[in-house]
């Protein structure tokens, strides 16, 4: 049941076509929506996630995409993009809990809108629990692409996702991993780095590479952000809580929970996996931010987070709502419901241009000043609430890992755009790693900056704790 449009049940609305005359003359060409068929709901409960507290935007209300909104969805998306080449991601919340007849219906409906030499690519975020024959026979015969949550290893995954009696859910997700194996569907590891195993870069990388198979992966930072007012709530977790005030989360406060990754911590997890990868798998393992960062070498720029302006990731909740961003479902950033207004033009409102300039518009001075700016551009603003060295408001919580991995990372990097501009490929960088190491020597400082001797850390095997007695104090942003 429809509650903000009641009146447009039909399958589509027809008076909301776009036609040469009405698309707006300043609309992106592209974009990339996440939608969210099941609104925030889900059948687990992970500690950190936030998104759970979002039910609270729609109280009362079963969070499911009637048909006729999906039809609008799928029709506008498709009639909105000017490139060749488009993606219908879908995300939660879970959106299993929609079952597989609704997803079949949006195939339909994606062949009944699509134009002549649009290729349409499906997206499926999932925590894999509710993974089995029929759902994989689906995606393998219409070719999604699956990202499943992981967290690592057993014992780091079941550290906060966990289910509603606060069991780790570890064995579930495994057995959807398999389900997709065993039916061939292509697959992405999507792992959050929190507390829990922010020390554990490599570990948690080699689990994925070599005991799940998966060759594409990506590290998403758990920053929760609370007040004074709301830290000892918020540490308690975003799900209904019995005597507890529920509290919706919004991008406010410079606190951040204990779940959270430490500032600084963020860059040397990502460094411990760098230093394994540009040693053994460029070119056969694939992990988001490194190809990212040296796409930002030729000047492209892959992922919102680290280019210069950003507003072009709208989210869709399951009654048309859109707002600016997934991670700015909240009042203030919603911009309308595609019921009323078509999507593109939503996108081409003042109310969005504002948002994604305001990426660039708000970088601190220092910021501005960094010698790492072009590849980070100040990552994602809803992460800028921390003070910069001057002491000047709306810095990245981030900064301190960010600066450390694009810095250390940048030798290499930029080694392999220079192989890859004369013609070679950049996997030719795992030879060049291999004789400067030979030359610095195995006592040597190993080159990550853990300060142990080269042969103990990514010269060795086995080092599953390289970075056990590092950082992570940082648990206030100013
Ligand atoms: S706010 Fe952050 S996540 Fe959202 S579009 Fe901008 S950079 Fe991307
Ligand atoms: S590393 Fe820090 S100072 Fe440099 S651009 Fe990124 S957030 Fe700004």
């Amino acid at each position: 049941m429809e509650a903000t449009l009641p009146s447009c049940t039909a399958a589509s609305c027809d008076d909301d076509r776009l036609t040469a005359e009405t698309r707006p003359p300043d609309a992106p060409p592209c974009f990339h929506l996440l939608a969210k068929p099941s609104g925030s709901t889900c059948n687990i409960d992970c500690k950190y996630c936030f998104f759970l507290s979002k039910e609270a935007l729609y109280p009362n209300e079963k969070h499911r995409m009637s048909e006729g909104t999906l039809d609008t969805y799928i029709r506008q998306l498709l009639e909105s993009h000017r490139t060749p080449e488009i993606i219908v991601a879908w995300q939660g919340g879970e959106p299993t809990l929609m079952k597989v007849e609704f997803f079949r219906r949006a195939v339909e409906l994606v062949e009944k809108y699509r134009r002549p030499g649009q290729v349409v690519k499906h997206t499926f975020q999932t925590n894999g629990i509710l993974l089995d024959d029929e759902w994989c026979e689906f995606f393998k015969q219409h070719n999604f692409l699956v990202g499943l949550s992981v967290d690592g290893p057993r014992e780091l995954h079941d550290t906060f996702r966990v289910d509603r009696r606060a069991q780790g859910t570890f064995d579930l997700v495994m057995r959807g991993w398999s389900q997709l194996r065993k039916h061939g569907v292509e697959f992405n590891i999507l792992c959050t780095v929190n507390a829990a195993n922010q020390h554990h870069g490599r570990s948690v990388y080699r689990f994925f590479r070599d005991e799940l198979g998966a060759k594409w992966m990506q590290f998403i930072p758990i920053i929760e952000r609370a007040t004074e007012q709301t830290i000892q709530v918020a540490n308690r977790g975003w799900s209904e809580q019995p005597g507890s005030k529920r509290v919706l989360y919004t991008q406010t406060g410079n606190l951040v929970t204990e779940r959270s990754v430490g500032a600084q911590q963020y860059g040397v997890f990502l460094m411990d996996i760098f230093e394994e990868w540009v040693r053994h798998d460029v070119g056969r393992v694939f992990v988001q931010l490194f190809d990212v960062t040296l796409e930002a070498l030729f000047g492209r720029h892959l992922l919102c987070i680290h280019a210069p302006t950003c507003g072009l990731g709208p989210a869709l909740e399951y009654n048309g709502d859109l707002y600016s961003c997934d991670h700015f479902v909240e009042p203030g950033y919603r911009l309308g419901n595609i019921h009323e207004t078509h999507m593109l033009k939503l996108m081409a409102s003042p109310e969005q241009r504002k948002f994604g300039l305001n990426k660039l518009e708000s970088l601190t001075g220092q910021c501005r000043q960094c010698e790492v700016r072009a590849l980070c551009n100040g990552g994602c603003p809803k992460d800028r609430f921390a003070l910069s060295r001057d002491g000047e408001e709306g810095q990245n919580y981030l900064c301190p890992g960010l600066e450390l991995f694009f810095k250390r990372s940048r030798p290499a990097m930029e080694t392999m755009a220079k192989l890859f501009r004369s013609g070679r490929p950049p996997s030719d960088i795992m030879a060049i790693t291999a004789i400067e190491d030979k030359r610095r020597g195995a006592y040597a400082p190993c080159p990550c900056g853990s300060g142990r001797k080269f042969r103990f850390c990514h010269g060795s095997d086995t080092p599953p704790s390289a970075f056990d007695a590092t950082t992570t104090g940082e648990r206030r942003a100013s």
